[in-house]
């Protein structure tokens, strides 16, 4: 019952953490509240993208860039297809900061891009139907992540390494040793010790550590797939999934894959915050029409019968960058996953960041994502730690 590191949560993040430390020859436990993979939390919905010329923030694109190689790795290691690359659009009229975050991006780290117009985004990717004076920043490596699949791979792949996982078990709570030294945690069936412990439990974070309840706040989202009219534009090949800010709000999409339609869904749906088991988890008929709505207007080859809807949810904190840094009280701990509604691409690399920070090696720069940050300013003072 003692354990290396203990990860609470084998979501996108937890369960590429258990492949990581297992590589590094860790004891590792794993413990999940649903089944692996399952539809209750963030990484459910079949396809994630991923996208290099960061509009969030440029700090970002040296963590892509170790994403990518470590997707390609994963990749081969399980034999399962993880990465798809489609190309990435990021377009808005040409003064907002979808754009030009894109195109400061691109320019700063170098990255392969061509800048284009809404007219020239339509005559290439006839699934597209952009305002014609939109800017678009197309850059040629972005794609799709399998996130429901790779949850299964990094699963197995830590299994195999000796990775100890559990479904359907819940930590209900955890201690942390004085001194910084170890930490027990309790499920309804057992009690297990460890050196160090991961709490990468998505929207439920602020549950295991309270002091993060106001800064990781769930919000309810919904995708929907709809059946193309040609589906032959909304295929990887010739399909570049999108972000894109239009005067509805900011919406982001990916061609059609294990699902038969094109997928797509709204930031900040409409708005809907609480505890996890609190927002509701079947769509509804106006999310269905706040979805189709959108849909028929840009991309009105794509948008014919609905083939699916999900809800799913974001973790949002208050500048919508990830927390990932030690408890401030209890070094032994360390946090990871609210990720803001776009932390799955980086699953593979905070995977390897957990492992480093667990085992006390050299990490990446991650300044920007610790508690400390100044974006965090104020938020975090208010937080007894
Ligand atoms: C609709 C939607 C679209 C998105 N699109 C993109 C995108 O295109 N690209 C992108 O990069 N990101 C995207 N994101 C964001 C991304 O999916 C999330 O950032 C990512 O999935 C978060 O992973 P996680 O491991 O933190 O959460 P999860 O995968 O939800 O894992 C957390 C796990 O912890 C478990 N857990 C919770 N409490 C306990 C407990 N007490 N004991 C045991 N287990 C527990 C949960 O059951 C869950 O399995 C999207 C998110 C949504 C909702």
């Amino acid at each position: 019952m003692h354990y290396d590191t203990i990860i609470i949560g084998i979501g996108g993040m937890g369960s590429a953490a258990a492949w990581q430390l297992a590589k590094r020859g860790q004891k590792v436990l794993g413990l999940e509240r649903y089944d692996i993979p399952h539809a209750h939390g963030s990484s459910h919905g079949i396809s994630r993208i991923i996208r290099l010329p960061y509009y969030e923030d440029s700090a970002y694109v040296p963590l892509l860039h170790r994403a990518m190689e470590l997707w390609r790795e994963a990749e081969a290691a399980s034999g399962r297809e993880l990465m798809v690359t489609t190309g990435s659009i990021d377009a808005s009229p040409e003064d907002d900061p979808l754009f030009q975050g894109a195109l400061a991006s691109a320019r700063l780290h170098d990255l392969t891009h061509e800048v284009l117009t809404g007219t020239q985004v339509n005559e290439r990717f006839p699934g597209y139907n952009l305002p014609a004076a939109h800017r678009a920043l197309f850059q040629p490596q972005g794609g799709l992540i399998a996130s429901e699949r790779a949850i299964v791979a990094h699963v197995e792949m830590a299994q195999a390494l000796g990775a100890t996982i559990h479904a359907r078990e819940p930590a209900t709570s955890w201690e942390a040793g004085p001194g910084g030294e170890g930490v027990t945690v309790v499920t309804d069936k057992a009690k297990y010790r460890a050196n160090k412990l991961i709490l990468a439990a998505g929207a439920w974070i602020g549950q295991l550590a309270p002091e993060l309840k106001n800064l990781a706040v769930p919000e309810r989202q919904v995708l929907a797939w709809l059946q193309p009219h040609r589906p032959e534009w909304f295929v990887p090949k010739t399909f570049p999934v999108f972000n894109l800010a239009v005067e509805e709000g900011r919406y982001y999409g990916l061609p059609i894959y294990d699902v038969p339609g094109f997928k797509f869904g709204r930031y900040h749906h409409r708005g809907e915050t609480g505890a996890p088991e609190t927002l509701r988890h079947e769509p509804d008929a106006q999310d269905e029409a706040l979805l189709r709505q959108f849909g028929e207007r840009y991309f009105p080859a794509g948008s014919g019968a609905t083939m699916a809807l999900r809800a799913c949810l974001f973790t949002n904190t208050p500048d919508e960058h990830f927390i990932i840094d030690h408890h401030p009280r209890h070094p032994q701990i360390i946090l990871a996953s609210p990720c803001s509604g776009h932390g799955y691409k980086f699953c593979s690399v905070i995977g390897e960041i957990l492992a480093e920070l667990a085992t006390g090696a050299a990490t990446q720069d991650i300044g920007f994502l610790r508690l400390g940050r100044q974006g965090l300013s104020g938020a975090v003072e208010r937080v007894a730690f």
